[in-house]
């Protein structure tokens, strides 16, 4: 273990050990097998979902989910400006083009009005929208109350982005769950992790039957290794499927550490004037990354600088996503902005988050915190 503290570290330990160690000594390396099939049922389950589809990466569920709902070369596809680039690389990965909308500079989240102003636009012009994709930022549902009837409205499908979201909520119903698909990741830093892997998940069986084809190189099923159309390698591996049936006995522990650690973030920074929390505030988040938004005129200082005071003692944050219209890779793309998501970027702050910190490590991150608050605010925050 490094003496570094890090944003969101993988929380494993003898339960996923006994789990991997099991499904080796069962024979069932060879990719495909028992705990494969077992945890697409478990998360299907979970989610609330007909079924599950188990991939290599939430980016690879992300392809299956947008090709799986008809978007295609010369599409239009709806994404949030903030995001990881994993949303809008799947669309280009199609053959469509994103357009990026802006955030609510409350939650991070998909701003839903511009969402329908985007859509006019789009098809006053005449344009295909084939999809659009909410992402559940930083674990918190996108505001589906207000989005599904819209999107429903417009006949546009809708992919969920749940790769942050696995066990959130959104009124009762489970994040991943809303839309024509949901997608799911697996990665290192996620809330639950099989090293790296995503799940595609879907009430739409054939649109789920297809995906699987599409993922096992579209081999059709004859022994001669017959092929109609082009697929894709995006299997999760059995071993891996084993070790994410062990993270999810556990998940519900580890949603309930990382929700115990935001409120003592919350409680710390409640005094504090110019920072709040990003995200609602009602108990639906899965609580995945902690995020604050410093205002420098009403703090006094800059989110950096706490992030410079926290380095020093080795501890790890981050800044939010650099937003989509922001990067060369999509420089050339249509976006519908307010400025909420450069705000974000520029005045937020990505906190240690992950279950896996230990109650000494924790005492170090917000003993750094209140030092550099007593510094800065000329007195103890406490
Ligand atoms: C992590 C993430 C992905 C991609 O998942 P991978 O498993 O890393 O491919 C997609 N979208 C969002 C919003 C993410 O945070």
């Amino acid at each position: 273990m490094t003496r570094t503290v890090h944003l969101s570290s993988p929380d494993v330990g003898p339960l996923e050990e006994a789990y991997l160690i099991a499904a080796l000594r069962s024979g069932w390396v060879a990719p495909a097998g028992p705990d494969l099939e077992a945890f697409e049922r478990e998360i299907a389950s979970r989610v609330g979902t007909r079924g599950a589809v188990a991939v290599s990466s939430g980016t690879a569920a992300l392809h299956l989910a947008l090709l799986g709902v008809g978007v295609g070369p010369g599409d239009v596809v709806l994404v949030p400006t903030l995001t990881f680039v994993a949303t809008a690389n799947a669309v280009r990965y199609t053959g469509a083009r994103p357009a990026f909308v802006d955030c609510d500079p409350r939650t991070g989240n998909v701003n839903v009005p511009l969402v329908a102003e985007l859509l006019r636009r789009l098809r006053a012009r005449g344009e295909r929208v084939g999809a659009v994709v909410p992402v559940d930022m930083f674990g918190s549902c996108a505001d589906y109350t207000a989005l599904l009837p819209l999107c429903a409205e417009a006949g546009v499908p809708v992919v969920e982005d749940a790769a942050e979201a696995l066990g959130a909520t959104h009124h009762g119903r489970a994040a991943g769950s809303f839309g024509r698909a949901g997608v799911l990741s697996f990665n290192g830093n996620k809330i639950m992790t099989t090293s790296g892997g995503g799940m595609l998940v879907s009430d739409d069986l054939p649109l789920l039957a297809r995906a699987r084809h599409l993922a096992t190189q579209a081999r059709e099923p004859t022994l001669h290794y017959e092929h109609r159309e082009t697929g894709y390698n995006y299997r999760l591996s059995n071993l891996l499927a084993a070790l994410g049936r062990a993270q999810l006995v556990r998940l519900d522990g580890m949603i309930g550490r990382r929700r115990q650690l935001r409120d003592r973030y919350a409680k710390l920074f409640a005094p504090v004037p110019g920072v709040e929390l990003v995200g609602a505030e009602d108990g639906a988040s899965n609580c995945w990354l902690t995020v604050i938004r410093v205002r420098p005129d009403r703090a006094g200082w800059r989110a950096a600088e706490l992030a410079a005071h926290l380095r020093e003692q080795d501890i790890e944050t981050r800044p939010v996503w650099n937003p989509m219209h922001r990067q060369p890779a999509y420089a050339d793309s249509e976006s519908l902005l307010t400025g909420a998501a450069d705000d974000l970027f520029a005045e937020g702050l990505t906190l240690p988050s992950g279950s896996a910190l230990t109650e000494r490590q924790i005492a170090a991150v917000l003993g750094a915190i209140d030092d550099f608050l007593t510094v800065r605010t000329g007195g103890s925050s406490a």
